[in-house]
């Protein structure tokens, strides 16, 4: 659902006909207190608002402040009247994912919308996919098409660095840094053992093998 803040019944039933017709859900707040009306009883339900700054009653600014300060953290395009860089400045600063300025192509608005909402989705993620392999990041488990796979904490960092760069070659001692979070005794092995761990878990017979070795560099997780 993306919430249309403006005041300008033209420009907001513009917007909201463009959107439908590329399949999204609108919805129309005409002033600043509908905005925070709307977004009490249905906030969790928002992917993107656009939000108009010069706007009766409760301007855009205090109401992108006011969401801000009860952390609905949904990204906001901030569409403002004239190319004052002030106003873009403020509503950055309080807030805003991106602006535009009016009048505005329509084209460019929607190019910055999915840019918003693929942007809000990475952030919100809470699984990484690497072909056949899924992370879970909350659970901490991984699955491969469907089975489940159970990891220790050390695996579990080792393989979410691999699906976070997929294709990156890791040496050895990058590894330990960033997985042991501190400087191992190069020599030590550590980082081959849990590889070896890793790839027992995740290969089976019937499936590609995920994670390589690059001779005389590293590792990496093939996509
Ligand atoms: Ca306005």
């Amino acid at each position: 659902m993306i919430l249309i803040v403006e005041d300008d019944q033209g420009i907001a039933s513009f917007l909201a006909k463009g959107l439908k017709a590329e399949g999204y859900a609108t919805a129309i707040a005409r002033d600043g207190d509908e905005a925070l009306a709307f977004t009490a009883m249905s906030g969790e339900n928002l992917d993107l608002v656009l939000l108009d700054l010069g706007l009766p009653g409760t301007d855009g600014l205090s109401v992108l402040k006011t969401w801000r300060a009860q952390r609905l953290g949904v990204p906001v395009i901030v569409l403002t009247a004239h190319d004052e860089t002030s106003d873009k400045i403020r509503g950055l600063d309080a807030g805003a994912h991106d602006y535009m300025t009016k009048p505005f192509a329509f084209d460019e608005l929607l190019a910055r919308v999915r840019a918003a909402l693929r942007s809000a989705e990475q952030r919100n993620s809470t699984e990484l996919v690497v072909d056949d392999l899924r992370l879970d990041l909350l659970t901490k488990v991984a699955w491969r098409q469907d089975r489940r796979i159970e990891l220790a904490p050390k695996e579990w960092a080792l393989l979410e660095l691999f699906m976070r760069h997929p294709n990156q070659v890791f040496s050895r001692p990058q590894i330990l840094a960033r997985v042991w979070d501190y400087d191992f005794d190069p020599g030590t092995n550590v980082v081959d053992v849990y590889v070896s761990y890793l790839r027992r878990k995740l290969n089976h017979p019937g499936l590609a093998p995920l994670i390589r070795t690059v001779r005389g560099a590293g590792y990496r997780l093939r996509s």
